[in-house]
């Protein structure tokens, strides 16, 4: 049995001329049209990575003792029954009417992308991409809770964290992670005769999980956990003040990095946005940049004892490469190797745990090759097999 198995959409990545005119096109940068952080070149370079990875431990060149690293293509579209989980049919028919509208564009030759919600242009592909975000994720599901394999992660794109029941919103449309959540809690294998599968669902994006909050608030047998940045913002001047004060355009350099925004700045030109908050949401935040050593520790402190006390069945894990220091729309703090120490820790931690990863965010196509490859053998080692010197200080601790 292959300890993780490779979930992904990733035919849906390729730039071939129809791609390029009837595909999922991703998101425009508003301010600056010439650079799109959301695009299938950056999420091709995930693959790559990925694919690189499968073969240098097919080949025994990462690590001698390391099982084959399964990929497999999913083409499964989720049902609308799965999609109303977290959407109502309006909704639905509105983002399936606006991908149709642009596929009618393209067919005219006209420039098919336009906007649809907040930060998330729709596409001639997007609403069929979506689903098939979902439905890779759910087949993830289905795959572990199935005992196919011990682990899998849902390579897909679009993400969905920031979706929201009826709003679209940072390239999200549908909300992949919460609805993947309720169909584990839900699913026809049920871990404890009796009871419904307990599930946490931990992200570690950068941004805010609003989406998934606000589809699980309130949602029995289910934690959500959320760790995320928040900008510094100086209620005085009603402004995000990170990063240093340029007198010369008034602005403060990289400021406003979280999302969606819990204050309005008229100086960024972004309002705030109202959050889902539940007994069952657990939030994490970090004021400003930090060093992985930091996040990890309160990892320690703050996640791991909800986790505990939770008892879950199953914990899926938001995974947005965005969190690692240098990405140019997130950058937390953590290391590529920190993606490992996360999941290769709670692995450790919860050994009899269903683990399963979807991608999320992560907006530079090398640092997220860089990062991706940890997260992946995170995933993939059995217990005892350590890929990283790095995690040896932590392992202790998440033995305990
Ligand atoms: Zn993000």
């Amino acid at each position: 049995m292959c300890a993780l198995r490779i979930i992904s959409n990733a035919d849906l990545w390729t730039i071939s001329d129809n791609q390029k005119r009837f595909g999922h096109l991703g998101t425009r940068d508003r301010a600056n049209p010439s650079i799109s952080y959301d695009h299938p070149g950056k999420t091709n370079a995930l693959l790559t990575a990925a694919q690189s990875l499968q073969s240098a431990i097919a080949a025994g060149i990462f690590h001698t003792h390391l099982a084959p690293l399964s990929m497999t293509i999913s083409t499964r579209y989720a049902t609308s029954a799965e999609a109303l989980r977290a959407h109502p049919e309006e909704y639905l028919n509105s983002l399936e009417t606006a991908s149709s509208d642009a596929l009618e564009r393209a067919k005219r030759g006209e420039d098919p992308i336009a906007p649809f919600g907040k930060e998330a242009d729709v596409s001639p592909g997007t609403y069929n991409a979506a689903l098939r975000s979902v439905g890779a994720a759910l087949d993830a599901v289905d795959t572990v809770l199935s005992d196919a394999s011990d682990t899998a992660f849902a390579l897909v794109w679009p993400p969905g964290h920031h979706a929201e029941p009826i709003q679209a919103m940072g390239f999200c449309y549908l909300s992949t992670a919460a609805i993947a959540a309720l169909y584990a809690r839900d699913h026809s294998v049920q871990i404890r005769a009796g009871h419904k599968n307990r599930v946490v669902l931990i992200d570690i994006d950068h941004h805010r999980g609003n989406g998934s909050a606000a589809v699980l608030a309130n949602q029995p047998e289910v934690l959500f956990i959320d760790q995320a940045y928040r900008s510094h913002y100086d209620p005085r001047l009603q402004r995000y003040v990170d990063g240093p004060y340029d007198p010369a355009t008034d602005t403060y350099e990289g400021a406003g990095r979280e999302f969606p925004y819990e204050h309005t700045d008229k100086f960024l030109g972004v309002t705030a946005h109202p959050m889902a908050s539940a007994p069952n949401i657990h939030k994490v935040e970090f004021e400003g940049f930090q060093s992985a050593e930091t996040v990890i520790r309160t990892f320690f402190t703050r996640v791991m004892p909800a986790v505990k006390e939770f008892n879950p069945d199953v914990i899926l894990w938001s995974v947005g490469l965005d969190s690692a220091k240098g990405d140019p729309v997130g950058g937390l703090g953590l290391e590529p190797e920190s993606f490992y120490t996360f999941i290769k820790g709670m692995r450790l931690a919860f050994p009899d745990i269903k683990h399963c990863g979807i991608l999320e965010g992560g907006y530079h196509p090398e640092l997220g090759a860089a990062c991706i490859v940890p997260t992946l053998l995170g995933f993939h080692d059995a217990p005892e097999q350590i890929c990283y010197d790095s995690f040896s200080p932590y392992q202790g601790a998440f033995k305990k």
